[in-house]
């Protein structure tokens, strides 16, 4: 089984808007039904909606009821961080998965399950394709994690406290993470279930985690420049051009 969880769960902050950035209309439809569509038409069995805690109802009525989809299985409340949102997501397919495994349960079901497979995206990227979600789901079943990435344009410095500029790594081996970002259900659980009860300073996305907590290395899956997380009102109108 697949699931995506994507995430919505966010405050926005940075859009100084009324409205929450998720739900400002882009292109005429609410910013995080971009995602949604896309994950509706991909291989994905099922989506787990993360969302601001008390806007389940709201979501539910206002983007999944109009522009919804069969296969959102659950609208769960995020936490207060990015990571605490994933957690939220991860033990809502737990729940439902523990289900679907005692159904099968029966004489019959004797062959070895496929691993789930989890793709975590944020709902904020309205670019994500349907080719990256097939490749991330082939990567993730073949390596375990992957993220899609693009090499980066610019020339990157390492910059120390005082503004000194202290190394320039080598552009060729560098890239932009972007999400999804996918795995093996069962690294990523066991990744976030270590960085829950040690965590660690400095970690800035799922990868790291399996990196960090398993020890695992992550592949990368192409991504696209157009791949962006609207975050700022700038990016709203670059959203709107390349739509
Ligand atoms: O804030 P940031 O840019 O890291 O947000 C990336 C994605 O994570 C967004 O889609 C946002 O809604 C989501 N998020 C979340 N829960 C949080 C913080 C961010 O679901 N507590």
């Amino acid at each position: 089984m697949v699931s995506a969880i994507l995430l919505a769960g966010g405050s926005g902050s940075r859009m100084h808007s009324e409205k929450a950035i998720q739900y400002i209309e882009v292109g005429g439809v609410p910013l995080i039904v971009h995602a949604l569509r896309t994950f509706r038409e991909s291989p994905v069995d099922a989506i787990i909606l993360v969302v601001r805690p008390g806007d389940e109802e709201y979501v539910r009525q206002e983007i999944v009821r109009p522009y919804g989809s069969a296969k959102v299985r659950a609208i769960v409340p995020g936490g207060k961080e990015r990571f605490d949102s994933v957690w939220e997501g991860i033990e809502a397919i737990q729940a439902f998965g523990s289900g679907r495994q005692e159904a099968g349960n029966t004489a019959d079901s004797a062959a070895p399950a496929e691993e789930d497979i989890i793709l975590i995206h944020d709902g904020a990227r309205p670019f994500v394709s349907v080719e990256m979600i097939r490749a991330s789901i082939e990567a993730a079943r073949q390596h375990g994690a992957c993220t899609v990435a693009v090499p980066v344009k610019d020339t990157i410095k390492v910059v120390d406290a005082s503004g000194f500029g202290i190394d320039t790594p080598d552009r060729s081996t560098l890239y932009q993470v972007q999400t999804p970002q996918t795995f093996r259900l069962s690294w990523i659980r066991e990744a976030h279930r270590r960085f829950r009860a040690e965590p660690r300073p400095g970690i800035t996305d799922d990868t790291m985690l399996v990196e960090e907590y398993l020890g695992k290395k992550c592949f990368t899956v192409p991504g696209d420049y157009r791949n962006l997380k609207v975050t700022t009102p700038e990016d709203i109108i670059l959203a709107e051009a390349l739509l």
